[in-house]
């Protein structure tokens, strides 16, 4: 612009008016204005003002401006250059730091190998990892670093990243690495390939995590998740059945081998001394040794360690590591310890088996495996086992209690032995159904109560406990008003004493039957005895002459006591016939009444002159159903008591009669009488109303026996009526025979 025109002045600062006074006063005459540009790019603009000097630029001035404004450009440029380059030098430098810091605070491993599997750079994390410090990665190979082993594992991986180009990622390792060869780790490991600008393949990145600690957590949760499965199993098959031998043993294949190598499970018997319950090793081989051990050297309750000692103290001991010492010192001898040390015991858990807070055996499980090695997680497992096991048995065996309870008292509710037991109070707290009957009371009127006041004397009862006397013994009671005679055992136990008793009265009747029996035969066969050798002697004096009424009167002495003897003598034996079995009846038709006469015919002949015998009947009767001979020896007898019962003489009537289909023979006599209570009893063996021969009668008591059995034999009876005094009529029938 070679002149500046007013107006183009004016208009550039129209808005700042004051501007325009400034540049006029200035002058301005010419300008140029040149822009900066350097490689392309332009980076302002120089403008040239004339004023004062009044000079118009020309255009060589423009050429000479615009050369200025070129060089001036590159200088900017060039500076600006110089400090872009600067301040990207700064930027990288802090980048890499900041990478650096990355690198080394990561908390997962981070390597970068060459490719030749060498290490460039590690990380402290992969460092650690590895175990070793991290200067003694650089420069060194994989196998180097981490064994030959683990080293041709692993290179093969960073061949195929190299020559894939592809990562590898998460691949999960378990392995122990050199520098910590006893720590088996868990590791996630990545490889990917690093490039460089120009897109070539400089080495492999690795990345490598350390997940024990995850897998661990997992390994710990899936155990937990297997321990509760095997509990809520055992509970199940625990609770399932009341045989809990065998289902201790059937607990074996849920821990073993799962668990434990081996498991043993003792329990205290009532003597103190443990039974095995089971003993399995997953060998089973080694279960038959296992087996013989636990035979040969049981737990006892006095051992310090494992089962006595768990039993013993009621709680459950670790064995976290079982050493060669520990071993020596809790086992019995050499030939224990030998046993023990092949079955292998590495590790061990006792616990107790308690419940309702008695300790009554021990459950252990063994692990034979150094790498399984039981901690307090496992001892709670076997401790929630053991409790388990504990309340099953504990259950089982209150339930075999209670039935056996439950069948002890169906026994003594139907035992045929009265029993009573007497608590330590000296109360009666159970009364038996037998001892109702056998005493007439019952079991509310006597429990509750002092025995004291139901047997009566109860001193000789109670000493018996105190005597230990184990026999029963037979003693007279006084019960309820009646003498019974009772055989009592005792036996005492920590609530009291429980008395069995029998009752042996009728026994004791028929003894004393039987000694009153021998007493008065012995006197019945010596009466008749004296008399015949009385008068034997007599007929055989020659010192006194006899006449001839005198000798017949002592041979019929003879003749009639010999025939008394020989009638006692046929009882006994008849009665014994009867008692045997081998008496024979022979049924015919006979004359009842013709055998009846021919009886009371016979009697006539020995009849003592006070006794008035007769006998009516009808006139035609119908034959019986007998045996004649049988008739004949119930009429005898029956005529014969008559007879002997009427010492005072009087009426004796046999007097037959025809009821229904029976022919009736009722005889009746004005003797002693039998009184109603005895009219039963008089036709038991042996028994006699008057055994002590106070009216001089003698007998064995046996006819009226005899007579009932012959009679039922052919179908016949016989029975007694009498008020006791004023004589008696005996009654027996026999069946009208059939036509
Ligand atoms: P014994 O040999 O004692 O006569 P029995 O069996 O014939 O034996 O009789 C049993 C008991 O019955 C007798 O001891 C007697 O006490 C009683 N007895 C039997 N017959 C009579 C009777 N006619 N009068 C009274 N008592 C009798």
């Amino acid at each position: 612009m070679q002149d500046i025109p007013d107006e183009l002045l004016r208009e550039a600062t129209s808005e700042m008016p004051e501007l325009y006074d400034i540049l006029d006063a200035l002058g301005l005459k010419s300008s140029m204005c040149v822009p900066l540009v350097a490689r392309d790019r332009t980076l302002g603009a120089i403008t040239f003002v004339s004023a004062e000097s009044g000079r118009r630029y020309e255009e060589a001035d423009l050429a000479t401006a615009r050369d200025l404004a070129r060089r001036a450009a590159i200088s900017v440029d060039n500076a600006r250059l110089f400090r872009e380059a600067e301040s990207s030098r700064r930027e990288a430098q802090e980048s890499l730091a900041v990478l650096d810091a990355v690198f080394a605070a990561a908390p997962v491993g981070l390597a970068f190998m060459d490719t030749n599997f060498r290490y460039v750079r590690v990380n402290e994390a992969l460092a650690a990892m590895n175990g070793l410090p991290s200067e003694e990665h650089f420069g060194r190979t994989l196998r180097d670093v981490l064994g030959e082993e683990l080293g041709a594992e692993i290179e093969p991986l960073h061949r195929r990243v190299l020559e894939t180009g592809e990562p590898i990622l998460d691949l999960p390792f378990e392995q122990a690495v050199p520098g910590k060869p006893r720590e088996p780790h868990n590791w996630l490991v990545s490889y990917y390939p690093v490039l460089d600008v120009d897109d070539e393949k400089i080495g492999v990145g690795v990345v490598i995590m350390d997940v024990s600690e995850r897998e661990h957590a997992l390994a710990a949760a899936e155990r937990a998740g297997a321990r509760l499965a095997v509990l809520a199993e055992a509970s199940q098959t625990l609770a399932s059945t009341l045989d809990y031998e065998s289902t201790l043993a059937g607990l074996a294949s849920l821990l073993v081998p799962r668990f434990a190598d081996w498991y043993a499970v003792d329990i205290l018997d009532d003597d103190g001394l443990f039974r095995r319950i089971a003993v399995v090793h997953r060998d089973p081989a080694k279960s038959e040794w296992a087996r013989k051990s636990r035979d040969l050297y049981p737990p006892d309750l006095e051992e310090d360690e494992g089962t006595g000692r768990a039993a013993r103290t009621g709680e459950a001991v670790l064995y976290r590591t079982i050493s060669d010492e520990l071993l020596a010192s809790s086992t019995k001898d050499a030939a224990h310890y030998e046993i023990l040390h092949e079955l292998g015991m590495e590790s061990a858990m006792v616990v107790p088996l308690t419940a309702a807070g008695r300790t009554f055996g021990g459950l252990m499980l063994v692990s034979a495996d150094p790498a399984r090695l039981y901690d307090e997680d496992d001892l709670e497992f076997a401790n929630h086992l053991g409790r388990r096991a504990a309340v099953a048995v504990d259950n089982a065996r209150l339930y075999r209690a209670a039935e056996a309870r439950a069948r002890a008292a169906i026994v003594v509710e139907h035992v045929a032995d009265g029993v009573l037991l007497v608590d330590q109070d000296e109360i009666i707290r159970l009364w038996n159904p037998a001892a109702e009957q056998i005493t007439g009371l019952a079991a509310s009127d006597t429990v509750g109560r002092s025995p004291v006041d139901v047997f009566s004397p109860w001193e000789t009862i109670a000493d018996l406990v105190q005597r230990g006397e184990p026999r029963p013994e037979t003693q007279p009671l006084e019960i309820n008003g009646r003498e019974l005679w009772l055989s009592i055992t005792a036996v005492g136990f920590e609530g009291g004493t429980v008395f069995a008793f029998r009752d042996l009265t009728a026994e004791r009747a028929v003894e004393k039957l039987k000694s009153d029996f021998v007493s008065t035969v012995s006197h019945e066969l010596r009466t008749p005895l004296a008399a015949i050798y009385g008068a034997a002697l007599t007929l055989r004096r020659e010192d006194v002459p006899l006449g001839e009424p005198q000798r017949t009167g002592l041979l019929e002495v003879i003749a009639s006591e010999s025939d008394r003897l020989a009638r006692i003598v046929n009882d006994i034996l008849w009665a014994s016939r009867l008692e045997s079995g081998t008496m024979q009846t022979t049924i015919e038709k006979c004359d009842g009444v013709a055998i009846a006469r021919s009886v009371v015919d016979a009697a006539r002949h020995y009849i003592p002159p006070r006794i008035e015998l007769a006998i009516k009947a009808p006139k035609k009767a119908p034959l019986v159903a007998a045996d004649p001979d049988k008739a004949r020896q119930v009429l005898t007898n029956l005529v014969d008591n008559a007879v002997k019962y009427s010492p005072d003489g009087g009426k004796v009537i046999v007097e037959i009669t025809v009821e229904g289909s029976q022919l009736r023979y009722a005889v009746r006599d004005e003797g002693l009488g039998v009184p109603p209570a005895e009219h039963r009893r008089i036709f038991e063996k042996f028994y006699r109303l008057d055994p002590d021969l106070t009216r001089g009668v003698g007998g064995t008591g046996l006819g009226l026996y005899i007579s009932r059995e012959l009679l039922g034999r052919m179908g016949g009876r016989i029975w007694v009526e009498s008020s006791g005094s004023g004589g008696s009529t005996f009654l027996a029938e026999l069946p009208i025979a059939a036509d």
